[in-house]
Parts: C-alpha cells; structure tokens; sequence
C-alpha cells in the first residue's frame, strides 16, 4: 500500500485528536483510527433521555493554565460546574474535600484553632516517624477519625488490598481546608463542555477522517505503510509485544441505571466510603450540566481487578511496573516514524488538562514551532 497520509493516529482519545488537529492545522494530512466504535477515548458520553452519560467515569476538567482553557473553550463553551462531592460513611453524610464543613460534622468544631488542634492531637497520639505504609502514611496527616470514616475503606477497596499492605507512596498529600470551601479542585479553571464532552471531541477531529471499530494490531503491517508517521496512543507494551513483560493496572465496572425520578442524589458526585457498599461511588451525571429532565441516569463505580481484555484505567506505577515501562520507553524514544504519546503508551495517569498539554508540547517539538 502507498503512503496516502502524513500521519497515521492511532487512538482518538484526548492526546490523539489534539494531536491531529494541530497536524492537520498545519497542513497535514491525517487519518485517525480507533478500537472502539466511538471517538473521544475515555472522555466520550453516551446520551440517554437528553442526559450526557460519562460512558468511562465522571470527568470534570479543571486546570490553572489560561491557555489550555482557552483552547477547550475554543471548541465549546464550558459551564460553571463546581466539584463538590458528598461523602456518605454508614448513612452520615460529610463534605469533600476536607474542610471546616468536614470538621464542623465530625466534631462539631466552628473555628480553624479547633479543627486544626483536634487533628494535632490525634496525629501526635499516633507517634508515627517514618509511615512505613499507607495506614500511616495517611493517620499521620490527618488522624484518626477522618482517616477510619472517610480514607480507609474507600482506598481498600480502590485497590482491592488493606491499607497496611499498600505502600505509603500512593498518598503523597491530604489537603486538608481551614475555610468552609467544598470546592473540591484548588485550580482556577473548572467546568464541563455545554452539551457533553463529545462536542469537545468533534470540535477537535472535526472535517479530519477517522475510522471507528480499527484495531491497528490487526493488520498492523498495512497501517504502518499507510502514513508516513504513526502517533501511536494505545498500549506500549502490546505495541512491542510485551517483549519486557505487561504493564498492570487497576480496572473498573460502571452499572448504569435509568432511573424514573427527576433528582435522585442531589449531587453530581456521592463517594461511599464504607467497605458495606460494594461500589466507590454514585454518579448521577444530569448534575454536570444542571439538566432538569424528568429522568435520571445514575452510574455506581465498582472497582476491579484488571485482567488482559479489560479496559486499563489506572496504571499500577509500582516499582516492578515501573521498571518494565522505561525499558520499553528506551525502544519508544529511538523510534524516527513513531511517536508516542498519551496515558497508555506513557504508562502514566494523566488529567485532560494535562494530557492536552502534553499533546501540544508533542505538536511544538515535532513541528519545531512555538
Ligand atoms: C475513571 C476515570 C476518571 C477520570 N476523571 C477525570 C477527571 O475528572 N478530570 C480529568 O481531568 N481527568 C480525568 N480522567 C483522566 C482522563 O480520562 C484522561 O486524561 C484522558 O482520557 C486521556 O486521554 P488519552 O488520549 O491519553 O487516552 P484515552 O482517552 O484512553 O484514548 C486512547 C484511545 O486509543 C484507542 N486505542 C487504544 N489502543 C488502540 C488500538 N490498538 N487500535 C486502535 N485504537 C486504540 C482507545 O480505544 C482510546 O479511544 C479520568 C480517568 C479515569 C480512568
């Protein structure tokens, strides 16, 4: 097969359709493939009664850089939407992050002096020097009572272990607010597409060729005579055929339901932090969007062991892992015709905010633009 195309974009997720509308900007010729049957990688919403379902997990972007939120909003307006999450720990609710409203629930303390003293002494209670895992990484930052009701079982079943055999890095920080801020992101920025996510994606890959349903590992000798480069964002590993071993990672189940109420949990975002409910959290994603229809569509998170076949979510960046990948970034880097790029081939978990700062560094170093 001849070269018909500059670029050969293998995934249209966030990283590959940024990447394809600044190479096509520029004059070149791309042709985007994807796996899946829709474009748009994990941001992509299902509509169901007028409602924007989040088909992969609630996605609220926020981020402090100017430039990127003008650049989303280029493509499509954002709304006002603030991440509030509610907490619910056996029936009693509390808000996130944690904050003077937290304090005020667990302790009945009004003032800062109060909650800050109340977390003091229990953290100095505790005596830890060195945390030698996650327990007490996370009891050394903020005590007991918020670490037992909202932190530990939540995370146990995050990762499907008990926080004692999971290694203290998970936790680098546990913001803790002396205001009564519910305001979950500290970032300047935040908000969703008006109309879904999936106008951001056509926004970006719009008049540019895609195919739908394209396993690029499939006919990979084809693809790769197709274009005269590949950006490649799926895999690394299968792209070198797990030659130094597989990348793991942590999965998740979504239940959607349909509900016949117009307003079922008052929040976009309830976590469940008791190990009794077996799910993280309920979505109930019309509040994205302040929607007002009769219906309500709600989605139940339920973590999951990751096996090959399931959708990879969240990397496992432990040591061994860790390992594995840099051995196959040394192939990824001495590639002329391929380049890499995205939360699967960097192994990494990145927010849109930054996976599109990445895409946009990758354009200008490519293109050698500003
Ligand atoms: C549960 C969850 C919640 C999140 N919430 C937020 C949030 O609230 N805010 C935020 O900023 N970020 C959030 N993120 C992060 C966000 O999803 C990512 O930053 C973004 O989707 C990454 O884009 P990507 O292009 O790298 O990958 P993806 O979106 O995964 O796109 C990769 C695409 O490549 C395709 N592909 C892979 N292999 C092949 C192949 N062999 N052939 C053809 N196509 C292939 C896939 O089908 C996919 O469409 C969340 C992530 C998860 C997992």
């Amino acid at each position: 097969m001849k070269q018909q195309y500059d670029y050969l974009i293998v995934g249209s997720g966030l990283f590959g359709a940024v990447f394809a509308h600044e190479a096509t900007k520029r004059g070149k010729k791309c042709l985007v493939i994807d796996k899946r049957k829709h474009a748009g990688g994990n941001v992509y919403c299902n509509e169901i009664e007028g409602i924007n379902v989040h088909a992969y997990g609630a996605h609220i972007f926020h981020t402090n850089d100017v430039e990127i939120w003008n650049y989303v909003n280029s493509f499509v307006e954002f709304n006002r939407y603030t991440n509030a999450p509610v907490a619910d720990y056996k029936g009693e609710l509390f808000n996130l992050p944690f904050n003077m409203n937290t304090f005020y629930q667990l302790w009945k303390v009004k003032t800062p002096a109060e909650a800050k003293e109340k977390i003091k002494s229990q953290i100095d209670q505790l005596k830890i020097s060195e945390p030698a895992n996650l327990e007490e990484q996370a009891l050394s930052l903020v005590g007991k009572d918020i670490y037992e009701k909202l932190i530990k079982e939540y995370t146990e079943k995050q990762w499907g272990r008990p926080a004692k055999e999971l290694p203290a890095f998970i936790i680098k920080r546990l913001p803790v607010r002396f205001t009564y801020d519910n305001n979950y992101f500290n970032d300047r920025y935040q908000g969703i597409p008006i109309g879904g996510y999936n106008k951001l994606t056509e926004g970006l890959l719009q008049d540019i060729e895609i195919r739908l349903n394209v396993d690029y590992f499939e006919k990979r000798d084809e693809w790769d005579e197709i274009a005269e480069y590949t950006v490649f964002t799926g895999h690394i590993d299968k792209f070198y055929n797990n030659r130094f071993g597989t990348l793991e990672y942590r999965s998740l189940r979504f239940e959607h339901e349909l509900k016949d109420e117009e307003n079922f949990q008052g929040n976009a975002v309830v976590n469940y932090t008791a190990a009794e409910v077996p799910y993280t959290r309920i979505i109930e994603h019309k509040h994205f969007e302040f929607g007002t229809q009769p219906k309500t569509v709600v989605t139940r998170e339920y973590p999951e062991e990751w096996t090959l076949g399931k959708e990879s979510y969240y990397p496992i960046n432990d040591h061994k892992n860790n390992r594995i990948y840099k051995e196959y970034k040394v192939l990824a880097d001495a590639e002329t015709k391929v380049l890499f790029g995205g939360r699967l081939a960097e192994y990494k978990y990145y927010d849109m905010h930054q996976i599109i700062g990445s895409a946009l560094k990758k354009v200008r170093d490519h293109f050698k633009d500003q």
